[in-house]
């Protein structure tokens, strides 16, 4: 500290001046020496700046002096006056500091190039700050950026949004959730109440709308029709269940096709009797029992069981039990109850959620995310909330949610070239005879006389697991399934 300190004071002293000009023409000779461009457009380069009305000025003050600011009349100039001490010509090109300064003309050429790996803004300006430099660079960048559809097309999924918690009914069996389960090779129709949280699991022969059908005409004869079915695309899109609906005077509300989370109450129900089926196999106990015993266990954070807030009243299991607590009693505060736990939840959620604008028009150009971000276009608002219909690059109007969809500067163009028979999202000109087809046309679409009649023909999702932006297969948190998200 003391050798540095001592050194510090008895530096060399050269002559200041002569050195410093001579180290900056010498630098500044080696850098347009050292430009990497062809000598072509090193001459391009020398033309656009001499021509450059703002960079020819600036030159000709750096060489014959800078008059005095309050002379300087063009507000462009003003700018490099700033950076008179660090400005410098070389070549007929012009230097700040190690930077070449574009004439306006080339800042295109330059944008593009240094545009080419498709970096996003942040390590472009860093990028383009180590190299080069005019007025309004940083802006540019972030221009060019946004409007790149290469970037938007490979970006990230969207951060999640707000929930919208599905609106419980103070009232049992007015509003379900169905889904279709396969489990051990068999398939069942799974069908949860919102407000009771009843669960039925029903074998079923086939995943025929017919059979459906028929399994819910059962279901409804005994608990009454209720007055909306939240259900996935398939098959309770199918033109058999949409009469169905229209006969027993009821409304089937699909979720977004691609976005099955918003049938969160369905997926959840799938998932418990999963597990029934699983741990009953397992120590060989009749599904039946362990469905009558989730029936007349409290609901959590309710404390309510499901039977006695569908028929006010425990069910009588193997359990002994005086006649007692079988006695019919309306059960208190349960829609409160189960107001109040939705908040929770909505609350823990939303910590770490965001509000997207969703303020989507008909005719705004937007990005539909698939494998990636394909082009698209708004052509309606869908009933549901955050969905929208769109039309795709194949020209198929779909539906989709507001967290699949993001508004862009690049412009859709339909394409006719495509094959249609391979989409696999619901189309306009698909077949709408077979059962498990979906009935798609965009006038069916844009029907609001059911809540939702927008089939698709993607595939009924399996359980709550989904895959993340990276490929990895996750697995969502089960108290988030009561909610659109
Ligand atoms: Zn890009």
């Amino acid at each position: 500290m003391f050798i540095a300190d001592l050194l510090s004071r008895f530096y060399l002293n050269f002559p200041e001046s002569e050195g410093d000009d001579q180290w900056i023409s010498e630098t500044v000779h080696t850098l347009s020496k050292n430009l990497s461009i062809s000598d072509a457009k090193k001459l391009e380069f020398i033309q656009a700046t001499a021509n450059d009305p703002v960079l020819s000025k600036v030159m000709f003050y750096i060489i014959n002096g800078w008059p005095k600011r309050n002379e300087l009349m063009d507000g462009s100039i003003k700018y490099y006056y700033k950076f008179q001490a660090e400005l410098s010509v070389e070549d007929g090109l012009l230097f700040i500091n190690h930077r070449l300064i574009v004439p306006d003309k080339l800042r295109f050429y330059i944008l593009r190039l240094l545009h080419e790996p498709h970096f996003g803004t942040v390590k472009t300006k860093q990028r383009a700050r180590q190299i080069v430099f005019w007025s309004g660079m940083s802006s540019n960048i972030q221009n060019m950026i946004s409007n790149c559809y290469v970037c938007e097309r490979y970006q990230n999924a969207k951060q999640r949004d707000l929930l919208i918690p599905h609106e419980i009914p103070n009232i049992p069996f007015y509003k379900i959730a169905c889904n279709i389960m396969d489990y051990a090779g068999n398939s069942y129709l799974i069908v949860q109440d919102y407000f009771s949280k009843w669960l039925e699991i029903i074998l079923l022969k086939n995943k025929t709308s017919s059979e459906i059908i028929k399994h819910l005409k059962i279901l409804f004869a005994t608990f009454g029709i209720p007055n909306t079915v939240i259900c996935d695309n398939m098959p309770f899109s199918s033109f058999e269940c949409k009469n169905f609906s229209k006969e027993w005077n009821f409304q089937f509300c699909t979720s977004s096709p691609k976005y099955p989370r918003s049938n969160g109450q369905a997926e959840r129900a799938v998932q418990t009797a999963k597990q029934m089926f699983k741990k009953c196999s397992y120590d060989n106990i009749d599904i039946h029992l362990a469905l009558l015993e989730f029936r007349n266990t409290p609901v959590s954070g309710i404390g309510i069981p499901p039977s006695q807030m569908l028929m006010n009243r425990l069910t009588r299991t193997k359990l002994p039990i005086h006649t007692q607590v079988l006695k019919p009693a309306i059960p208190k505060d349960a829609h409160k109850k189960l107001l109040a736990k939705q908040e929770y939840f909505k609350r823990n959620h939303d910590k770490n959620a965001k509000n997207f604008n969703q303020n989507l028009k008909t005719g705004d150009n937007v990005l539909i995310k698939d494998q990636f971000w394909e082009k698209g276009q708004v052509v309606g608002n869908h009933s549901t909330p955050r969905s929208f219909n769109v039309i795709n690059n194949k020209n198929n109007v779909v539906r989709r949610n507001f967290s699949q969809l993001k508004p862009t500067n690049t412009k859709f163009e339909i394409n006719n070239s495509s094959n249609c028979s391979n989409d696999h999202d619901q189309t306009q000109n698909m077949d709408r005879s077979s059962d498990n087809t979906a009935d798609n046309n965009l006038e069916t679409i844009n029907n609001q006389t059911t809540c939702e009649i927008d089939p698709s023909n993607d595939p009924i999702p399996d359980s709550n697991i989904k895959q993340n932006n990276s490929g990895r297969i996750v697995k969502l948190p089960n108290k988030f399934k009561d909610y659109f998200m």
